[in-house]
């Protein structure tokens, strides 16, 4: 392997190649994925300043039958960038590649880096008077590279759709390190097979993302945000229709947040004063964008929430006041997976079902749930605009969380899945598979799509040096 190393010296330079050949060398920030699920060993992490550098790394690990995992800010949830224990593979990391290359008012599409991160992005669109819709709780530190190879969601789903929807180009090394000249701004293109489309979600198994062209969208003239406490899941659904219905394009986030989730974040964090939420059994968070002014969304939501209100869809409601204040109830929300942390190791999915059966699956995974396992804790919030819930499972109050995870996982996922395939729902809705998920897929994805996919990763990349390990298993 040292002359791998020597090559993948000479493509990015002395500098960009980190190893344990120097011990005082820390590669830990790389190696150990977000969650602390997986703690690998790099053979070298590579930190390429450009495209071509990307390509020369790639053509280098090739030929020396060396795999690649690529990783951008490394904040992926199911442990997907990080390599594995075996010291063989290499870390490719997108960090130095952040450049905006290119922004098009007129044609509302910009063109960047994929090492970008995403916080920088959005503030480059604003300086422009522009809007990249793309929100979500770790944005200062995800990447655009992240996001596209996981298909990430977020808060802005319901109106802007996922990165995929907002991704019109991309710049792709190839696992040969050829480079494919993607980065179209067209909206229209129907030339055959679509190869962005293919890269997209594909989690580094088919090829490295080096650069997308993405489009942008006219500021709103006004955002406003209101916090609701529901009396069931019955009724967020319908409040649901009812904003779509009244709202229309200007409904651009609705999150439900369940009481005991909101219960944490009000006893680990007591400076953020959760409204409503010990009376009700949900709260939900609705975000109106309105393209005339402030005035008119007021005016717009609070002819919402009296019509909520009559129909006793909604118990009680406050709408901001003012950005601030529409900030700390959003932080509020984003604080649930960092409130249930604290509170301890837990077991997580991230799963979407058809909005109208949400409620019914619910009902039903609960039970399973709290027959199966008295005292167990449910944390359900989510995109509930999108159908898609975090309905995860904290160990019963006084349980050790280590054996808890050790011992119950696997039933706990059973049960969950289960309900979930019942319901002709996904076992991942926005976090991507990575090796986490990987030996689940194949028993809740339709066989003839498993094949399908192996036939791709098989024609792009046949000596599986991509990410292996991945989303599909050998
Ligand atoms: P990484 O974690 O570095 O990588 C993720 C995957 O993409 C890995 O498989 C990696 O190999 C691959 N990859 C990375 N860069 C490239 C590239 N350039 N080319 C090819 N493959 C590449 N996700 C959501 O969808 N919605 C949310 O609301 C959301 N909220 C989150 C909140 C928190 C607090 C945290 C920690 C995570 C959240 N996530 C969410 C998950 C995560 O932020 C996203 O998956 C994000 O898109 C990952 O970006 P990243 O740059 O960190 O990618």
């Amino acid at each position: 392997m040292s002359g791998l190393l020597a090559e993948l010296r000479q493509a990015v330079g002395e500098a960009h190649v980190l190893t344990h050949e120097d011990p005082a060398t820390d590669l830990s920030a790389w190696e150990n994925d977000w969650r602390r699920r997986a703690q690998g060993r790099a053979l070298a992490v590579v930190r390429p300043g450009s495209t071509p550098e990307v390509a020369a790394v790639v053509r280098a690990c090739a030929a020396a039958g060396a795999s690649i995992v690529p990783q951008g800010g490394n904040t992926g949830l199911v442990v997907g960038s990080v390599p594995d224990a075996s010291g063989t593979q290499v870390l490719l990391s997108l960090g130095r590649m952040q450049a905006v290359r290119a922004l098009d008012k007129a044609n509302l599409t910009v063109t960047v880096e994929a090492g970008c991160i995403l916080q920088n992005l959005q503030q480059a669109a604003d300086q422009a008077g522009l809007l990249f819709p793309l929100s979500l709780a770790a944005e200062g530190s995800c990447t655009i590279g992240g996001n596209l190879a996981t298909n990430a969601g977020g808060t802005q789903v319901l109106r802007y759709g996922n990165a995929r929807e907002l991704c019109l180009g991309l710049e792709v090394v190839t696992a040969q390190g050829e480079v494919w000249h993607g980065l179209t701004g067209l909206r229209k293109d129907n030339t055959g097979y679509d190869l962005r489309d293919l890269f997209i979600g594909s989690e580094g198994t088919l090829g490295i993302i080096t650069a997308a062209t993405l489009k942008l969208y006219p500021q709103p003239a006004a955002q406003l945000t209101a916090w609701a406490a529901v009396p069931s899941l019955e009724a967020a659904v319908r409040l649901l229709g009812l904003a779509q219905q009244q709202l229309g394009a200007g409904l651009t986030g609705f999150e439900v947040m369940g009481q005991f989730a909101l219960g944490l974040v009000a006893r680990h964090f007591p400076a953020q004063r959760v409204p409503l939420w010990q009376s009700s059994p949900f709260c939900v968070l609705l975000e109106n964008s309105d393209t005339e002014s402030e005035t008119h969304a007021r005016a717009l939501f609070e002819r919402l929430l009296e019509t909520a209100l009559e129909q006793e869809l909604v118990s009680d409601a406050v709408v901001a006041e003012n950005l601030a204040q529409a900030g700390q109830l959003w932080h509020i929300r984003e604080s649930i997976p960092m409130a249930q942390a604290e509170e301890g190791l837990n077991i997580k999915h991230d799963i979407s079902i058809p909005v109208s059966r949400i409620p019914a699956f619910c009902e039903e995974a609960d039970a399973l749930l709290t027959q199966a396992i008295p005292g167990v804790r449910l944390v359900n919030f989510g995109h509930l605009g999108d159908g898609n819930l975090h309905y995860n499972v904290q160990a019963p109050l006084g349980a050790n969380a280590q054996d808890f995870l050790q011992t119950e996982e696997a039933r706990v996922n059973a049960l969950v899945f289960g309900a979930v395939a019942r319901y002709h729902g996904s076992i991942s809705a926005e976090h991507g598979v990575g090796s986490l998920k990987a030996a689940t897929l194949p028993h809740y994805k339709d066989p003839v799509a498993i094949g399908l996919m192996r036939a791709i990763k098989q024609a792009l990349d046949p000596n599986n040096l991509m990410n292996p390990g991945r989303v599909l298993l050998p």
